[in-house]
This record gives C-alpha cells, sequence and structure tokens, in this order.
C-alpha cells in the first residue's frame, strides 16, 4: 500500500525520508511542498534530487482528489466545490462570502450518523469518515481558487457534511496541519469546529496545543424537543452537554457560538428563549440563530422573520449577544449543513 503523503504530520513525514535514508530535513523540505505551497506532485518539488523523487514515489502518493464541479455565485465571491474521492464517493465544500470574510465550510465526514431530523446531510445516512488528506485537500484546494480570483481566505468552519468529533483524529491532526506556521499556516483563532454535542470527544479537541473556536448546535432547550430532532441527546442530554461547557478550559474572553436553528412551532416560542437564558446563564457565549434552509421536502418550515426577530430581542435585552444568520450562498445551495442535497 502506497503511503498518502498528504495527510501526514510533519513528524511523520520526516519519518518517512529517515526510513529512507535520507536526512530529517528532506522531510521539512517535502512538508513545505505540500501545505505551504499546496503542490500535490513530487516532480515539481524542485529542490529534492531526481534520484530522491523517484525513491520517494515508489513508497508515497498523493490522495487522489478531483474537481468535478466548481460553482459560483453570482452575487458575490461565493463557491462551492463538487469532489470525487478515491472510492467514488462526493463531498462539497463552499467558501461564503460576508461582509469582507471569506469563510469556507469543510466536510468532515461523507454522510453523518447523527441523525438529525431537520439536516440534509442526515438523509445521506453515513458512508465513512473522511481521512485527513481529504479534509485538508478541501481547504488548500478551494483556498487556492479563491487567491485565483483576487479573494483572501478569513475563516475555516467546520459546518459541512458530517460530525467533526465523530471524526476525531482526523479532524485534530488536519487542524494540526492547517494551524502549524511551517504546513498550511492558518490561525487557530480563525478556525471553527462545530459540533451536534459529542460531549465525550471535546477533552481531546481541548487538548489541543492551539485550541480552535468551538460551536455547538443547541436547537432546542428541553430534552423532549432535542431529543426527537437531535438523537444524540439521547446520548448526552442539554444537562450534559451544558455542564461540560461550562468545565471545558476556555481562554480568557473566548465565547462559545451557540448555533440555534429556528424551527417553526419545534423550538421558537418565547417560552424557548426563556430557557435559553436560563440554560446558558454563566456560560460565556454568543448566539447565532438560524435561519432553516428548508431544501428537503421535510415537515419542517423555518421560523417566520417576526418570531426570529422577537427571540433575538428577548436575549439581546438580557444581554446576550445574537446574531440571526441568513444563509449565504443560496443561489449556489451553499448554506452549511445542507450540503450534498442535490446528490442524494
Ligand atoms: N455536525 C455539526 C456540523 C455540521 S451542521 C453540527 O451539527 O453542528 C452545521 C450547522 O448547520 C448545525 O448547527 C446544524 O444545526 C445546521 N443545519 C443543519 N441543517 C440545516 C438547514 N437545513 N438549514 C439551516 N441550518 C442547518
Ligand atoms: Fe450530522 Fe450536524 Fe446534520 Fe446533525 S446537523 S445530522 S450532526 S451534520
Amino acid at each position: 500500500m502506497m503511503i498518502k503523503i498528504d495527510g501526514l504530520i510533519l513528524e511523520e513525514i520526516r519519518d518517512l525520508v529517515n526510513s529512507l535514508g535520507e536526512p530529517t530535513y528532506r522531510g521539512d523540505q517535502i512538508y513545505k511542498w505540500v501545505y505551504s505551497k499546496a503542490v500535490n506532485d513530487f516532480d515539481m518539488m524542485s529542490d529534492l534530487s531526481k534520484e530522491f523523487r523517484k525513491k520517494i514515489k515508489e513508497v508515497a502518493a498523493f490522495t487522489d482528489f478531483t474537481l468535478l464541479e466548481l460553482k459560483e455565485s453570482k452575487r458575490d465571491l461565493s463557491l462551492k466545490g463538487l469532489f470525487l474521492l478515491e472510492d467514488g464517493e462526493k463531498i462539497e465544500s463552499v467558501i461564503l462570502k460576508d461582509a469582507d470574510r471569506h469563510t469556507l465550510c469543510v466536510s468532515t465526514q461523507v454522510g453523518c450518523r447523527m441523525g438529525c431530523k431537520f439536516c440534509n446531510t442526515a438523509q445521506v445516512g453515513f458512508k465513512r469518515d473522511l481521512t485527513t488528506s481529504e479534509i485538508i485537500r478541501q481547504v488548500l484546494f478551494m483556498k487556492k481558487v479563491l487567491e485565483d480570483k483576487g479573494g483572501k481566505l478569513t475563516n475555516i468552519v467546520y459546518m459541512g457534511m458530517g460530525e467533526p468529533l465523530d471524526n476525531i483524529d482526523n479532524v485534530i491532526r488536519s487542524l494540526e496541519i492547517l494551524t502549524d506556521e511551517n504546513g498550511v499556516g492558518f490561525s487557530h483563532r480563525k478556525i471553527t469546529v462545530s459540533t451536534s454535542g459529542v460531549v465525550n470527544h471535546l477533552d481531546k479537541l481541548f487538548s489541543m496545543k492551539k485550541v480552535v473556536n468551538l460551536a455547538v448546535s443547541l436547537n432546542a432547550t428541553t430534552d423532549g424537543v432535542r431529543s426527537r430532532i437531535m438523537p444524540i441527546n439521547n446520548r448526552f442530554p442539554i444537562n450534559t452537554l451544558l455542564s461540560k461547557l461550562k468545565q471545558l478550559p476556555l481562554q480568557k474572553r473566548k465565547r462559545i457560538t451557540i448555533e440555534y436553528v429556528m424551527l417553526k412551532g419545534v423550538n421558537d416560542t418565547i417560552e424557548d428563549a426563556k430557557r435559553v437564558v436560563q440554560l446558558l446563564k454563566g456560560l460565556p457565549v454568543k448566539i447565532n440563530l438560524i435561519v432553516y434552509n428548508q431544501t428537503i421536502g421535510g415537515e419542517y418550515k423555518s421560523s417566520d422573520e417576526d418570531v426570529v426577530l422577537n427571540f433575538q430581542k428577548y436575549l439581546t435585552d438580557r444581554n446576550f449577544t445574537v446574531f440571526i444568520r441568513k444563509s449565504l450562498a443560496a443561489d449556489i445551495d451553499g448554506a452549511c449543513g445542507q450540503l450534498y442535497a442535490k446528490y442524494i
């Protein structure tokens, strides 16, 4: 089996070149080419000797990661890439433009096993975890496309297909490479990982040297409703989730983003807003009320605009920071949490 070079961390690449009888710094050179210069062809690594390139090509290769389709928003620089993976599966990543920010939303799994009732990815079921390479390559590819168009990637969110903490090891490896200044060199302060509340893996995420931002999809205020729409709540009910969040070693002035998809008649009453206040008391948060994007012919609808505004007002009046997030890039079916809808 060929080793996939584009998912290895620095130490692993060093070990690999050492095992081929080459000095460690050769590993550092390759690492730079792969991640910092986004080159995925050994023959383009001009500071490596011909013989060494031949030697490494016998044991290592790049992951097949093929662009099938690139959609561009007519309105802004939003972009969506559909990629073909080695085993024929497909994934999507999207860059959303919002004010002066370009945010890349990456996928971590093909499908998702969490089964949230309102989510399109859940309809796909679970196919498999993405490898470290497949996570990284989304970033390298989309970043380059954006840069070629004169844009600059400012943020990365792990909010595409899949539950990041259900693929924790590869997610952590990808974060290490992305945030390493000799790797992709992306600031950990500009990366957010979103979870439906897989409580048992939060410690791993917070034990990283460079801790990224956390977003948590709350989406309901009672266990009854949350368990109905998010089955993960049966395993980790609201109180378990929130007491874990309260124990996390958050850095000063860091806040957890609480995501709350506004679902008409499900979680959008003032009683819910009251419970949000109770539940989140004492936790440093900012709240994103997400306008539901109804792309599957399901039973869920977005709350009416005045309901969302009232919900927001109730919370801001009680000193919470609350944003309403409209679906960006709607003309390219881009919004996070609803990727893959067209490929079921
Ligand atoms: N699995 C992770 C990250 C991917 S989902 C998680 O659940 O947090 C990213 C966000 O999109 C979640 O907050 C989810 O609640 C939301 N979401 C899912 N389907 C949506 C839809 N159709 N419209 C709007 N938001 C949606
Ligand atoms: Fe998975 Fe997140 Fe969709 Fe739930 S909302 S099914 S956790 S991708």
